[in-house]
């Protein structure tokens, strides 16, 4: 029998890293995923894979770790997708977003040649390099022009995946994904807020869960938000995985723009997701300075044409699908949390 390929996977309790387990699972693959160690773990995106994963405790502060893990499993392809990922709370922590998101990316790649150069490596990068950039539409080739922490250290993580692919022939690949949402959304970012808000609004519950700045979701019935009139390419993040993959599987690494070619405000999400549930949204959202970026980014859509083309990779589900499923989810997971 052919032995198993090994994946191993940093960040595997975030909505991609979950995902992306289940998928290699389910491809015959030995996944090995890196979970931050803390006193007390939660591993809710991850509770059903437990037992069918093999778990590492570490962090990407660490080399020492990481390389620890890579030199016993001696993985075929790793996939990067551990981050400080909030874009708006890296404006509070730009120091700890640099040392995780940009140069924990360094120390996974120097990992990766120090004790299996020959592993396949993915870099979880983001349509935030393209920050203020003027462009309507952006793919591979659009000048990078960053403009939060965040940002930038995924400009800093893209170009030194680069740099090794370029200096030391390593197979490595940066996807460029547009956001991608799901059930399994963090609560900080605002699509996730809206869909947990409905279903809060919509069944009555009397203590939600906390927002970013420690107060609950929805009081009195409202929920509150930034800038409604920010624009964002958002598809779904199960369909979003199988790309990371498929760029792995090429025969020469390069970096491809994930996206839908499609735009819509977070005042759309809000009018679909309330809708859903029957609501009106202007009844229940409201706007407030302190959820606005002090930066927006540019309302620029991404064009996946190469990626179509030479991975055979295009979005499914649409716009209203995806909004619907994330608040038919939130209304299942109150609804069965009593
Ligand atoms: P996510 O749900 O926020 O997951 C982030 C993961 O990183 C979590 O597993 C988290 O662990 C882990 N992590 C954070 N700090 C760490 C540290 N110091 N050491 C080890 N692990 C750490 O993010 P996602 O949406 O799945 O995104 C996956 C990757 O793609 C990220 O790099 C993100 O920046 C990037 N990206 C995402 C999008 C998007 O729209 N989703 C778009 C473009 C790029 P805990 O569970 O312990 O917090």
């Amino acid at each position: 029998m052919r032995k198993p390929k090994v994946a191993f996977i940093t960040g595997i309790t975030g909505q991609d890293g979950s995902y992306l387990a289940e998928f290699l699972l389910k491809k015959g693959y030995k996944v090995v995923g890196l979970v931050r160690r803390t006193t007390s773990i939660r591993r809710a995106n991850i509770s059903h894979l437990l037992g069918k994963v093999a778990i590492e405790f570490g962090d990407l502060l660490d080399f020492h770790t990481i390389e620890a893990v890579i030199r016993k499993y001696q993985p075929d392809e790793v996939y990067n997708l551990a981050a400080q990922s909030v874009p708006a709370d890296s404006w509070s922590h730009p120091i700890y977003t640099g040392e995780i998101t940009a140069l924990g990316v360094t120390r996974t790649l120097e990992a990766v040649r120090s004790a299996k150069p020959d592993a396949k490596f993915y870099q979880g990068s983001s349509r935030e390099v393209f920050g203020g950039a003027k462009h309507r539409v952006c793919n591979e080739e659009t000048p990078f022009l960053a403009n939060n922490p965040y940002g930038v250290a995924k400009v800093y993580g893209h170009l030194i995946t680069r740099t090794y692919r370029e200096s030391y022939d390593m197979f490595a690949c940066g996807g460029i994904l547009f956001n991608h949402e799901s059930p399994r959304r963090g609560l900080h970012f605002v699509t996730r807020k809206i869909s947990m808000g409905v279903a809060c609004i919509k069944l009555g519950i009397k203590s939600p869960p906390l927002n970013e700045t420690g107060e609950p979701l929805v009081k009195e019935g409202k929920l509150t938000l930034g800038n409604l009139d920010a624009k964002r390419d958002w598809g779904y993040a199960k369909e979003y995985v199988e790309a990371m993959w498929l760029m792995l599987q090429k025969k020469q690494p390069t970096d491809y723009v994930i996206a839908t070619n499609t735009l819509y405000s977070v005042r759309d999400f809000c009018k679909i997701a309330f809708g859903h549930v029957n609501l009106h949204w202007k009844d229940h959202v409201e706007s407030h300075e302190k959820f606005k970026r002090p930066t927006e980014i540019t309302a620029s859509r991404g064009d996946y044409a190469k990626a179509k083309k030479e991975l055979g990779w295009k979005p499914r589900i649409s716009f209203k699908e995806l909004v619907e499923l994330m608040v038919a989810a939130d209304l299942k997971r109150l609804s069965s949390s009593g």
